[in-house]
């Protein structure tokens, strides 16, 4: 199969993945080199597979140079499980945690840590339907608190944040980095935990990669379910129990692939790059327009209104029909949302941009 037989997949996830990465593993699927089996049918203890997490794990640790106190996990349940596990490990009694309310992935990790325990939510833009990042301005953040929680990215609406929430002081800054890890190079010791389901931008669904700084174990209290607990974890290097090996395996390929490219630098010129055409077709009259604010768009989620939703409906249909799919806004936002992750092609890039041309000269 060649990329020309694949349609545009602006999907917001699972996500387009790169097709050398489901060609190498379509080659392999029978029979694995020098395994004779398939990656789905051998033990996760066996040597071939610890290699192949081993693998990974390193191909990540070098991709962000992320330092040796910090601890790389490969986890089930999706980035919504550690919505739970951060503040179940990280939440001390008696503590706060700041929580930055940037969008609906943002809430509903917050809804999630008041069942732990103490929350402060602060620097929401909810009253502007999430359309920007705070200013630093607008956050107050609680002395001595446990951590801060931010999302880099928020899929949903369209923005993301160019730098971390200032004043953190020595709270442990706490990031769901699920639409927007390793789109650009990230400076890990800036953090206390980072997670991310894998379906955006790492690799297939039913992975989630945490990486969590060495010192902050020490939080993680021995009553905790076991398999919610961080130290466990870390302790049995991802394999207390059978992880989801296919998607470890794709998840390694995606990063072998990155690295090949270039690395994060190399990729987050490419991102800028793809984004900057869309925007540059989005701003360029007034028939589409941007649902972000300037300053806060995301590089990897570009979210657009038309001048009626009747047109809205039509350019779904229509683009849908020319093989760009995945257009359609999530619901609570309305409109377009063109995902454009990493492995998105900068050639389905300039399809859209020449789509909305043409449909704006018939129906502008
Ligand atoms: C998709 C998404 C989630 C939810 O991820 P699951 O892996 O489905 O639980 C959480 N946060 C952000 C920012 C997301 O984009």
């Amino acid at each position: 199969m060649t990329t020309a037989t694949r349609i545009f997949n602006f999907s917001a996830g699972p996500a387009v993945l790169p097709p050398p990465v489901l060609q190498e593993a379509q080659r392999d699927l029978l029979a694995l080199p020098g395994v004779g089996m398939s990656i789905m049918e051998i033990s996760h203890r066996s040597k071939p597979f610890e290699d192949l997490l081993n693998k990974a794990v390193e191909d990540i640790r070098a991709l962000a140079n992320i330092p040796a106190n910090y601890k790389i996990l490969m986890l089930q349940g999706g980035a919504s499980l550690q919505f739970s596990m951060v503040p179940m490990n990280l939440l001390t009694p008696g503590a706060t945690a700041d929580y930055i309310d940037t969008g609906s992935w943002a809430d509903k990790a917050i809804k999630e840590a008041r069942r732990v325990g103490t929350v402060n939510v602060t620097g929401s833009t909810k009253a502007d339907n999430y359309s920007r990042i705070p200013a630093a301005s607008e956050i107050s953040l609680t002395p001595g608190a446990a951590y801060v929680h931010t999302t880099t990215n928020n899929t949903i609406e369209g923005t993301q944040w160019s730098g971390l929430p200032a004043g953190a002081g020595d709270a442990p800054i706490v990031a769901d980095t699920s639409s927007d890890m390793f789109h650009a190079p990230i400076d890990v010791s800036k953090f206390g935990l980072i997670y991310a389901g894998a379906q955006k931008n790492l690799g297939p669904s039913g992975v989630t990669l945490v990486i969590i700084r060495e010192d902050l174990l020490a939080r993680s209290q021995a009553s905790l379910p076991t398999m919610l607990n961080y130290k466990v974890h870390v302790e049995n290097d991802s394999l207390y129990n059978t992880p989801n090996t296919f998607g470890i395996y794709i998840l390694g390929l995606t990063m072998k692939w990155l690295r090949g490219l270039g690395g994060l630098e190399a990729i987050g010129e490419l991102n800028r790059r793809k984004a900057g055409k869309l925007y540059t077709e989005i701003d360029r009259t007034g028939f589409y327009r941007g649902t972000a604010q300037k300053e806060s768009r995301s590089l990897m989620n570009v979210t657009f209104r038309l001048p009626s939703e009747d047109l809205e409906k039509q350019f779904v249909k229509e683009s849908t029909a020319a093989g760009l799919d995945g257009l359609k806004g999530h619901r609570s936002v309305g409109g377009m949302r063109a995902s454009i992750y990493n492995a998105f092609p900068e050639e389905g890039i300039d399809a859209l941009v020449a789509f909305m041309r043409e449909f704006e000269r018939t129906r502008g």
